[in-house]
């Protein structure tokens, strides 16, 4: 099976499982209790708090473990609303946020939402920005590191700069950059998010930075208050470890970035039509988007998973809905476009050979699409 998932989720590392499963057998204590076998957990988990904090360049007192992204982006938005120098101001999120920010803010500020435009390559313009804060004066901006979806790179470190300048809180979903691209300047954020599992680490763990101490979940206090609920160090191990094996494993851009170059001409030669994503903007090395001519999404997906590639219509999310997400929307697309859509995501295993075998196989997803379509007499998308 050759997988091209990686947005969706990643495969753990070998050194991963062996990670978690010591620490389920011999790690097992709770960090907080008294006794010597509690108190050796808790070394060890702040000892992975130190070792990502490091690579992170923060202070490992402001990083809290939490499930994941999700769970990190929900708090800093329910901690926010809780402020009372916050309450009733704007919150300005761009309108390509993951749907953790923006279903979660729509939920919980309501109409006290407003959404930062994207332009039709799918990325936040900095005038935009400087115009909705001179105008809305918010209390609060959001904007993802990369986008999910098409892999488009936005300009959070420019958007940190001129937040910080203007006292505006910035949060930062990074969970698509970390393990992919440079950190530098994430500290420059007031607070942002990761996931372990987007970078071959357990799932429902990840991390929460906050310049301030924040707080979300009450109870006994772990978490330097933050979160309460004993801490799961197996799973926090696991992502110590998978943290450390991506640092190691990751070839050089050039080379990984190779194999996607090539899949994406073979694309545009054999399927006419075709058009890629925020081509002309950075991406993610990792992460192509396809606007395919004709045929829904769900039938590419079928006739590719057939020929044993795991490919996906956008973000995992959405395809539950089978719904265009509401990216192809703010693009500009239609929802009938955002119907064609399917996303291919490599990451540090991925050979060039891989993304070739792909763009074979589209190839014949194409031609087998055009067969049945000729067979059946039904006019397909
Ligand atoms: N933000 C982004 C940009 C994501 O891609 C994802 C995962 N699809 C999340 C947040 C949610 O992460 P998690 O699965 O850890 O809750």
């Amino acid at each position: 099976m050759a997988y091209f998932d990686n947005n969706s989720t990643t495969c753990p590392f070998p050194e991963v499982l062996e990670a978690v499963n010591t620490a389920m057998d011999s790690c097992w204590a709770n960090p907080s209790s008294p006794h010597r076998s509690g108190g050796q957990v808790r070394v060890l988990m702040e000892k992975a708090r130190e070792e990502l904090s490091q690579s992170f360049n923060i202070d490992p007192q402001k990083l809290t473990f939490t499930s994941g992204a999700t769970e990190s982006n929900n708090a800093i938005l329910s901690w926010i609303a809780h402020q009372p120098s916050f309450q009733g101001k704007t919150v300005l999120v761009s309108a390509i946020e993951h749907p953790s920010i923006l279903e979660a803010s729509r939920y919980i500020f309501d109409n006290h939402i407003e959404l930062i435009p994207v332009n039709q390559e799918g990325v936040v313009e900095l005038g935009q920005v400087e115009e909705l804060l001179k105008i809305k004066k918010p209390a609060f901006l959001s904007l993802l590191a990369a986008h999910n979806e098409t892999g488009v790179l936005q300009p959070w470190r420019e958007v940190a700069q001129i937040c910080r300048e203007n006292g505006v809180w910035f949060h930062c979903d990074a969970t698509q950059w970390v393990g992919k691209l440079e950190l530098e300047g994430l500290e420059l954020c007031s607070s942002f998010s990761f996931s372990a599992h987007k970078f071959g680490g357990p799932k429902g763990v990840g991390g929460l930075f906050s310049r301030e101490p924040i707080a979300w979940m009450h109870g006994g206090g772990q978490e330097h208050e933050s979160r309460g609920g004993t801490e799961n160090f197996p799973s926090i191990e696991g992502m110590r470890v998978a943290w450390r094996q991506t640092c190691q494993s990751m070839p050089e851009k050039s080379v990984i970035d190779g194999g996607k170059k090539k899949f994406e001409g073979e694309i545009i030669r054999n399927i006419p039509g075709v058009k890629i994503i925020g081509e002309r903007v950075p991406r993610l090395w990792n992460t192509s988007y396809l606007l395919l001519p004709r045929f829904d999404n769900l039938n590419w997906v079928s006739k590719l998973d057939k020929m044993n590639f795991s490919l996906s219509t956008g973000s995992a999310c959405s395809t539950a809905r089978l719904e265009p997400s509401g990216f192809a929307h703010a693009i500009g697309l239609t929802h009938e476009e955002g119907r064609r859509l399917v996303r291919a995501s490599s990451w540090i295993e991925t050979r060039e050979q891989d993304w070739i075998g792909l763009a074979d196989a589209f190839a014949h997803a194409h031609a087998e699409l055009i067969e049945d379509q000729d067979r059946s007499g039904v006019i397909s998308l």
